[in-house]
């Protein structure tokens, strides 16, 4: 009895330690494969999130960009017309001064004055002189052919238009052709017809050594007074060659 009980016994604890090893073994397996499990779910969470947050940052990037554009179109633009603004003018004409000395190509420009603006806003309110700025820009725009060729408003009722690599003759056809259309424009507001005439000074020339932005600026303002002076409703093209313009800026040291 003793003998056999001592045999069962030690097959017992071989038994017994043989189910605890594989209970462990199997409990450390389940564990492992859970935590694997646990471990991939975290790391598919970590990617989609990354995803998205990539995906979010794209958008910031192309809102920024776009936004962007905007402030820049702003800071060019003219409020009222959305046409270049004067700040563009001045760095566009200085450009392409230079560029028309670097590559001794002619370069002209308009200078555009409504006439008899005033009366506008005199008789009919400002209102409505802003509506005939705004038109008057439009047929401008509608007008200009070249992607190069550009519209400015210079100030009040006032526009230039800047033509690079375009000579006297060039400069005069468009300058008549704008003053054309305007001339048989009408502006209809409300029960009003308006009629409008603008006049025009033109100049061109290959830009010197010494040309700056002001001599072609004052030889197109002096043609448009001789336009006013001349009844208006009128082109006049600048006479004066670049010297001329040059040495009337230039102070007599003698006197
Ligand atoms: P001229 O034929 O000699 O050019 O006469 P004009 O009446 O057009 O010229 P003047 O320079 O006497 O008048 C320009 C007026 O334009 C004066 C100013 O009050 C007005 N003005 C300037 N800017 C604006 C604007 O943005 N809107 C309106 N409604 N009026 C403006
Ligand atoms: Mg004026
Ligand atoms: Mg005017």
């Amino acid at each position: 009895m003793m003998q056999w009980l001592q045999l069962n016994w030690q097959q017992l604890l071989i038994g017994f330690t043989c189910g605890a090893v594989l209970t462990a073994l199997l409990a450390w397996l389940l564990f492992y494969l859970q935590q694997k499990k646990w471990q991939l779910n975290v790391a598919d969470q970590l990617e989609d999130s990354i995803q998205q947050r990539t995906l979010e940052l794209q958008i910031t990037l192309t809102e920024l960009a776009d936004k962007n554009k905007q402030l820049e179109q702003q800071s060019t633009r003219d409020a009222l017309t959305g046409v270049r603004n004067r700040a563009f003018f001045d760095q566009k004409l200085s450009a392409e001064l230079k560029r028309s000395r670097r590559e001794r190509s002619t370069l002209g420009l308009l200078m555009i004055d409504i006439d008899h603006f005033k009366a506008f806003n005199d008789n009919h309110g400002h209102l409505v002189g802003d509506l005939v700025i705004k038109e008057v820009a439009k047929c401008l725009q509608q007008e200009l052919k070249r992607s190069t060729d550009h519209l400015c408003r210079y100030g009040g009722e006032e526009f230039a238009i800047i033509l690079p690599n375009t000579d006297k003759e060039g400069a005069m056809v468009l300058a008549e052709q704008v003053r054309l259309c305007l001339a048989n424009h009408r502006i209809q507001h409300e029960e009003l017809e308006l009629s409008i005439s603008v006049s025009i000074g033109c100049y061109a020339a290959v830009a010197e050594i010494h040309s700056v932005s002001a001599d072609y600026i004052q030889a197109a303002d002096t043609a448009l007074y001789q336009a006013k002076n001349e009844g208006r409703n009128k082109v006049v093209c600048s006479a004066l060659s670049h010297s001329v313009i040059t040495e009337q800026e230039t102070p007599d040291e003698s006197v």
